[in-house]
């Protein structure tokens, strides 16, 4: 089988930068694609922790002026990931997160930071660094939309490009007047380029260029399209339909293996969940709850933002009390919401407890040792903790929509009948239907049978990168000619 190469330009990746799904992604992709014949070589900013991490590289290239400063393209594999590090320090060397500032503002140079590193992976593509041409670039989110503008304008041979879209909520939106400053030639502020609603905007130049659009589920693919899901670009991906796929993600079975698992208190699997509620019993003393085997306990690990529907958690917290259960949160973000799960936890002691941080360790610990894990998110493109629940046994009650909609078997009469639920599903997102889940979900867990039943249906899923890997291999290589 003959090598396919291919370019993956993103900004950040797991475990060296990471802010959300979209790092696990770039940093499991790789490693699931190069059994298939795909070798993905990834290019990413020069942040602190980035460079900290670096033990031997080679300078790919000196770039004297790169968007403003002088720049170097290094060459380094980290924890077994081929990469191009773009080490600008004007631009990428800075305290703060990969896009916010230690105030918690975006960085005011955003469109610069990202357009520059757009430009690098675009003149990769031309054969920039040495002994490298790939045939496929692959651009995740928008910080790597202008890549496919990039080449596109220049004109002349170029690798086709995949663009995936892990959160059309956030669409890098910039004023026309930074066309020069990132690059861009006139022509390339019109409909059929980067301009949008006015502006320039660095998704919208990926969905109107790249060769083809994916997201990271099936469900999301088509909500996208509406007018509901589209968050202004619906049109545009309305017309680019046929060139939209949704893959699902997958999750690294190695790091998330209940029956291998340094991180929780006690390994188990699918013929050992007798070990399981000593997990439980850890998560209650963690999180200053009762100690009591019997009561559902309810686990969530997860930003806190309006999309995860949290404030509607909140609400229906008395709900959740009145069906005897417990709430073991883990999040970070929505200071109002945060508050309120605070106050909760005050007003209720042994009944909710939180922990206001990002905690890896602490996140399998919820997984391992809580009975339920809720997800109620008003969209979601695919989702990552319920897939995780899954696999630890841990059975996800989610809101239906995006990946949740894909990933998650509704516990119908049907479904638990035929033997194939793996969680509750609610729909519309709103208070009531909430409500209504989380009481079908405490009486599924009063009935063991089914409830062990839909635990061990969840634990067999597989929620595995080798569907997903084998998907991406075959749209790389449809796109390369093979
Ligand atoms: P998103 O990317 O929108 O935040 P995903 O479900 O796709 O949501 O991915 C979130 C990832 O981050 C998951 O791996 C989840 O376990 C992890 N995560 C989210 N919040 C926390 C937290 N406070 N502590 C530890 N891990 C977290």
């Amino acid at each position: 089988m003959d090598r396919l190469d291919v370019l993956s330009v993103v900004s950040e990746i797991f475990p060296l930068v990471k802010t959300g799904g979209l790092a696990d992604v770039a940093g499991a992709l790789p490693f699931a694609l190069a059994p298939l014949g795909v070798r993905v070589r990834t290019l990413i900013p020069g942040y602190p922790p980035v460079l900290a991490a670096i033990e031997k590289a080679s300078v790919a290239r000196a770039l004297p002026d790169w968007y403003g400063g002088p720049a170097r393209l290094l060459r380094t594999t980290i924890a077994g990931l081929e990469l191009y590090v773009l080490d600008a320090p004007h631009l990428y060397n800075r305290a703060g997160g990969p896009y916010v500032g230690p105030d918690g503002r975006d960085f005011p140079d955003n469109a610069k930071r990202f357009a520059a590193l757009c430009r690098m992976g675009a003149s990769i593509g031309q054969g920039l660094a040495p002994r490298y041409r790939p045939q496929v670039i692959h651009t995740h989110d928008w910080q790597a939309g202008l890549t496919a503008a990039f080449l596109h304008f220049d004109g002349g041979p170029r690798p086709p490009v995949v663009a995936t879209i892990h959160n059309l909520a956030f669409q890098g939106q910039f004023g026309r007047e930074l066309l020069a400053s990132l690059g861009l030639p006139p022509k390339a502020f019109s409909p059929d380029g980067v301009e949008y609603y006015g502006d320039i905007g660095f998704l919208k130049a990926a969905v109107r260029l790249a060769d083809r659009v994916t997201t990271v589920s099936p469900t999301y693919a088509a909500e996208i399209c509406t007018a509901e899901g589209g968050m202004g670009l619906q049109g545009l991906l309305r017309g680019r339909s046929d060139k939209l796929v949704g893959i699902l993600n997958g999750i690294d079975t190695a790091v998330w293996d209940p029956a291998a698992d340094p991180l929780i208190a006690q390994p188990f699997g699918p013929d050992s969940l007798a070990a399981r509620p000593a997990n439980k019993t850890f998560l209650q003393a963690r999180f200053d709850l009762t100690p009591d085997p019997d009561a559902p306990l309810f686990g969530v690990v997860s930003r806190l933002s309006w999309q995860k529907g949290l404030d509607l958690l909140l609400e229906a917290l008395p709900t959740l009390l009145q069906e005897g259960g417990q709430l073991a949160l883990l999040g970070s973000g929505d200071a109002a919401m945060e508050a309120g799960f605070a106050w909760a936890a005050e007003a209720h002691p042994g009944r909710v407890g939180c922990v206001f941080s990002y905690d890896e360790a602490l996140a399998h610990e919820i997984q391992a040792g809580s009975d339920c894990i809720v997800v109620p998110s008003r969209f979601e493109p695919c989702g990552l903790t319920q897939l995780c629940a899954l696999r630890y046994g841990a059975v996800p009650l989610v809101a239906r929509v995006g990946g949740l909609a894909d990933t998650v078997i509704d516990a119908t009469p049907m479904a638990l009948a035929s033997g194939a639920a793996t969680g509750v599903q609610f729909a519309p997102v709103a208070l009531p239907m909430l409500e209504r889940a989380i009481r079908r979900t405490a009486a599924l867990y009063r009935d063991k049978p089914a409830w062990r039943r839909m635990q061990a249906n969840g634990m067999a899923a597989d929620v595995s990168w080798n569907d997903p890997a084998r998907l991406y291999a075959a749209l790389f290589a449809e796109l390369a000619g093979r």
